[in-house]
């Protein structure tokens, strides 16, 4: 099998990856070259987590297989680079998994968070039917046990990354907003009932989403 190129996107990014210089941290000379971290005649393939940028004298160092630098060591300098890769080398089910805890989460939040804001608009209504209010609470503390399980399983698929963090306080955010309109009178009060929630998890969400694209390197 001939060896093809590396796509231009991934080079890209296993470049921006290491700022464009050596990614062994007391060289970062330039200009640098793609290396397999598995040799490629092993892999058949070019992946994001087997890509590192070396220079060229760092390159030739690690290929001498008398050389000083050894595959577990080269391993190292792409987690120190990327540490949500940290024990997920090769991992595939690990990703499927992360990704699949991701998916869960997001559907199951966008649904509890639908039926907290119908609750809070109806809530903020003097006119509103205390039945009406009243099943929409009850839905969305429906909709709360299963976000609430979709966290629990995101945290642990995302174990020990910045990402675990960030769902956990994206969802404590929210949920403190829906525990005050729940203990507040109907009507609510006005700055509860205006108040724009999404606006103020849109940029912590962001930062996830880009965190979750980074640990599933796509
Ligand atoms: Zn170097």
């Amino acid at each position: 099998m001939r060896r093809p190129k590396v796509p231009s996107e991934l080079r890209r990014r296993v470049l921006i990856e290491a700022g464009h210089r050596c990614a062994i941290p007391a060289c970062k000379a330039t200009p640098v070259e793609i290396a397999h971290i598995v040799p490629w005649s092993k892999v058949r393939k070019h992946e994001f987590k087997n890509l590192i940028a070396l220079c060229p004298t760092c390159h030739a160092r690690f290929d001498d297989p008398r050389g000083p630098i050894d595959r577990k060591a080269m391993r190292q300098y792409k987690v120190n680079l990327n540490p949500l890769l940290s024990g997920n080398l090769g991992g595939r089910e690990g990703q499927a998994a992360r990704l699949a805890a991701y998916h869960e989460f997001r559907s199951r939040f966008a649904e509890w968070f639908y039926v907290a804001e119908e609750h809070a608009t109806a809530k903020s209504r003097k006119s509103a039917h205390l039945e009406h209010v009243e099943s929409l609470r009850l839905k969305s503390i429906d909709r709360f046990a299963w976000v609430f399980c979709a966290v629990l399983d995101f945290q642990s698929a995302w174990k020990d990354t910045p990402a675990c963090d960030l769902v956990g306080a994206i969802f404590f955010h929210v949920a403190d907003w829906v525990d005050e309109i729940d203990d507040s009178e109907l009507p609510i009060p006005e700055e509860l009932a205006r108040r724009d929630v999404k606006e103020e998890i849109a940029e912590v969400s962001a930062e996830l989403h880009l965190l979750v694209c980074e640990g599933l390197s796509m």
